[in-house]
């Protein structure tokens, strides 16, 4: 019983056969998917595969903050409405790619963190930092730091998380969670497996993130939640730990999270 915290199975990359994917996440022991940012697929497909739920979540991403006009946010507060809806997600700063600017990224996060605050929702946090960090001007990190601690909802995750000990010191004492995705295994990120392998064990979560970031031995291709079975035994060789035991603790942490799951 693995569960995918993060996958975009509505994603054009799957629009061929959106199904084939999830029966095969199913067939490799995974039991629940949370489809970010896509209520409308989580509901077409809730009962689609025997034995693999379908959550949701709603949110604008940092790179759409830009376009989000006044119909995207009646959107988003009808959606934070549904049960399926696990969080608002996944919304934060993206420093990289810079696909919206800066200030605007940051207003939206900060008013969908009180959308969440209002809802009593957690959140899911998307933060990368820019290039010539850690130039503070280019520190993702230190602005989310900041939204949160203006802004707090009822704990959440950073997702994908890419940053270091320090960083991830600075979430952990915020209640936060960390998910570790198919990076984990990519062989030069040492420092984000140091992460992985001290962070408490109640505080893990895995994920996909696909169709992005395939693990190894799938990297270059499309990723899919099937795949975040390679990287929970990536976690569990870190760890010392059996995989089943990775599954289960993983698991009981996503429903601890997000109380809407239970
Ligand atoms: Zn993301
Ligand atoms: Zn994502």
């Amino acid at each position: 019983m693995l569960i995918d915290s993060h996958c975009h199975p509505a994603d054009p990359a799957f629009v061929d056969d959106p199904l084939a994917p999830l029966r095969r996440a199913a067939a490799v022991g995974v039991s629940g998917i949370v489809a970010i940012a896509a209520p409308a697929f989580a509901r077409a497909h809730q009962a689609s595969v025997p034995g693999l739920k379908l959550w949701a979540t709603a949110g604008i991403h940092p790179h759409d903050a830009a376009q989000a006009s006044d119909a995207t946010w009646a959107q988003l507060a009808t959606d934070a409405a549904e049960p399926l809806v696990l969080a608002i997600g996944e919304i934060g700063l993206d420093y990289h790619y810079d696909h919206s600017p800066r200030p605007v990224q940051r207003a939206v996060l900060e008013r969908q963190l009180a959308l969440a605050r209002d809802f009593g929702l957690p959140v899911s946090i998307h933060c990368r930092s820019g290039a010539s960090s850690p130039a503070p001007s280019d520190d993702a990190f230190d602005d989310c730091f900041a939204a949160l601690a203006a802004v707090s909802p009822p704990g959440g995750v950073f997702h994908c998380f890419t940053g270091g000990p320090a960083e991830a010191a600075r979430a952990l004492e915020l209640g936060f969670y960390l998910s570790f995705s198919g990076m984990l295994t990519f062989p030069k990120l040492a420092s984000l497996r140091d992460v992985a392998r001290t962070a408490p064990a109640d505080r893990i979560l895995i994920e996909t993130d696909a169709p992005y970031l395939a693990p190894v031995p799938h990297r270059g291709r499309r990723n899919e939640p099937a795949f975040v079975r390679d990287t929970a035994l990536a976690l569990a060789t870190l760890r010392g730990v059996p995989l089943e035991e990775i599954a289960a603790v993983t698991s009981a942490n996503l429903h601890r999270l997000f109380p809407r799951a239970a």
